[in-house]
């Protein structure tokens, strides 16, 4: 740290430079996250209530109150008004506190815990720190979880079964009903991670796409994960963990007395968290109501098949199968997932690498002008054109919808 501080118009300036190298959302080349160009009602909301500290929210009683609706907001999303628990800084942080409040519900000497192959690795992170063992079950040919399998692996050390509604890596929703029943049979907490699922799947219910239940419709769903800051349109760092039952949340709670606002904070790993997600996540349901996130996930579908088609007919690539999400698989034919991306990178463009195949995830900053371009880029690669390096900087900003 230096004596003397900057200027602030010399600190932009600064920045301005030192950040160039950063890929932006609106270039349309960022086309494997699941992360989206914040909204400019987002944009203002946030910076304008920056100082809310949902970590004492005896001294934000108004914030939290918003938190607690927007929970409530996202339950009935979810078939299930009346759930709850707190807003997060994400998908990991959800999987952590359903697993601890698994793991703290079961009296078992070596927790174990059912998970899909296809499961993200906050699980895994969550296993280590809970010290639960991680019983990994293979999946079919759609990238769904094999039920028999989670079945047969049951045993009186299983404390939690999770399933996935939107797989990271293809998009793909686990039969949750199925594993609804055997939660009930054999009475284990069943999570259901809905990180990514958790905000298009109603929505494609509404459009008429088939999809079958995932979630607290299903009486032995006991929690789930769900982010806002990926379809639900919220800037980062926004996820919910929800819980089926007031038990399930406080079986992770540890109070914290000192508070100057005198109240205890909602349960969740962090204790300082930004008030200012939940003002947010709250506002962006509130001005986008149901039809505006039909609409979000609609474009999106649409915009993913139009990819689906385009790539069937390429020859160096070929879908791994056909979307459910707005999530698309891409295997590279004539060389490695990492040696592809990497090509792809060299000409700007980020995907993600699976070991089998390219994962592409069709969020709402992709336009069909985007999608256009790349197929013209996967194209291009087949023909080992020379590479033209263009700035992927673009300034256009989008509103809502
Ligand atoms: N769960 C699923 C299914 C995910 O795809 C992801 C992230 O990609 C996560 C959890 C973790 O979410 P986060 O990165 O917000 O912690």
């Amino acid at each position: 740290m230096k004596e003397e501080g900057i200027a602030e118009t010399k600190i932009l300036d600064i920045l301005k430079q030192s950040l160039r190298d950063d890929m932006t959302y609106t270039s349309g080349k960022i086309v494997g996250s699941m992360c989206t160009e914040p909204t400019s009602s987002a944009r203002l909301l946030y910076s304008k209530y920056l100082e809310k500290n949902l970590g004492d929210p005896g001294l934000f009683p108004a914030t939290a109150r918003l938190e607690s609706e927007a929970i409530a907001s996202v339950g009935g999303l979810l078939n299930y008004p009346q759930t709850q628990g707190s807003i997060v800084s994400g998908g990991t942080e959800a999987n952590i506190m359903a697993l601890w409040s698994a793991r703290n519900g079961a009296n078992v000497e070596e927790p174990e815990a059912i998970v899909p192959a296809s499961a993200h690795h906050s699980l895994n992170k969550a296993a280590d720190m809970l010290r639960v063992k991680l019983i990994s079950i293979p999946t079919d040919e759609k990238g769904r979880v094999q039920a028999s399998k989670v079945r047969a692996a049951i045993t009186p050390n299983t404390i939690m079964i999770a399933g996935i509604a939107g797989t990271t890596e293809l998009g793909a929703i686990d039969p949750i009903d199925e594993l609804s029943e055997m939660a009930i049979s054999h009475d284990v907490h069943l999570h259901v991670d809905a990180s990514f699922g958790g905000f298009v799947i109603p929505f494609l219910k509404d459009l008429g796409y088939p999809a079958d239940d995932f979630d607290f419709k299903l009486s032995g769903v006991s929690s789930m994960s769900i982010d806002p800051h990926k379809m639900g349109m919220a800037p980062v760092p926004a996820g919910m963990i929800l819980f089926r039952s007031p038990e399930m949340l406080d079986r992770v709670d540890v109070q914290a007395s000192y508070l100057a606002g005198g109240e205890y904070p909602k349960p969740s790993v962090l204790g300082t968290r930004p008030g200012a997600a939940a003002i947010v996540v709250w506002a962006t349901m509130q001005m986008l109501g149901r039809q505006g996130y039909r609409k979000i996930v609609k474009r999106c579908m649409d915009l993913t098949n139009l990819l689906y088609g385009n790539a069937l007919k390429m020859e160096n690539v070929k879908p791994v199968q056909e979307p459910t999400l707005n999530i698309l698989g891409l295997r590279p034919l004539k060389e490695s997932p990492r040696e592809f991306s990497g090509k792809l990178r060299e000409r700007g463009w980020a995907v993600s690498t699976f070991p089998k195949h390219l994962r592409t995830c069709i969020m709402p900053h992709i336009r069909k002008r985007h999608i256009l371009e790349f197929c013209s880029e996967l194209e291009r690669l087949d023909k080992k054109e020379e590479l033209i390096i263009k700035p992927h900087i673009s300034k256009i900003r989008y509103s809502l919808l």
